[in-house]
């Protein structure tokens, strides 16, 4: 166990939740992927390579719950597949993802880009930003020469 997984565990130990051989399973597999932004299905598939008692349902719920817990953060993709990262707990917000509206590749944008509009919205709402989820929709480098 690495110091990243001391970290997911303390975040399930604090909310009463046990480091159960299923959830190490998927967070390790969606660790072992990133960047990747695995589909519910994905995870399952790479998951019951290992754990083959593990079922759908199991890996759907327990994805629910690590959501709800902050150990993954999930994306919503419009085609209505919920794909899923670790959440990051460095202190930064969640990375920006740019979706190809053409073949759906999910792209990460390093750094966070928004600290003027941020810090505008604070100023003008009177309101604490402690994160956000960012999608940025067109075409990707390769679909954009097809079109
Ligand atoms: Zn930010
Ligand atoms: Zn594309
Ligand atoms: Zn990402």
């Amino acid at each position: 166990m690495n110091s990243s997984h001391d970290n997911y565990k303390k975040k399930l130990k604090e909310a009463g939740y046990k480091l159960t051989p299923q959830r190490i399973a998927i967070i390790n597999v969606i660790s072992e992927n990133k960047g990747k932004h695995l589909s519910t299905e994905e995870i399952y598939d790479i998951v019951k390579q290992r754990n083959p008692e593990m079922g759908l349902a199991t890996v759907y719920r327990t994805l629910q719950l690590l959501d709800e817990l902050e150990v993954v953060s999930s994306l919503n993709l419009e085609d209505g597949c919920v794909r899923y990262e670790l959440y990051c707990h460095t202190g930064e917000h969640n990375h920006h993802h740019l979706i190809c509206s053409n073949c759906g590749a999910v792209i990460e944008v390093e750094g966070d880009l928004l600290e003027e509009l941020e810090k505008k919205i604070e100023m003008e709402y009177d309101f604490k930003i402690m994160d956000h989820k960012v999608k940025f929709y067109g075409l990707c480098r390769n679909c954009k020469n097809l079109v």
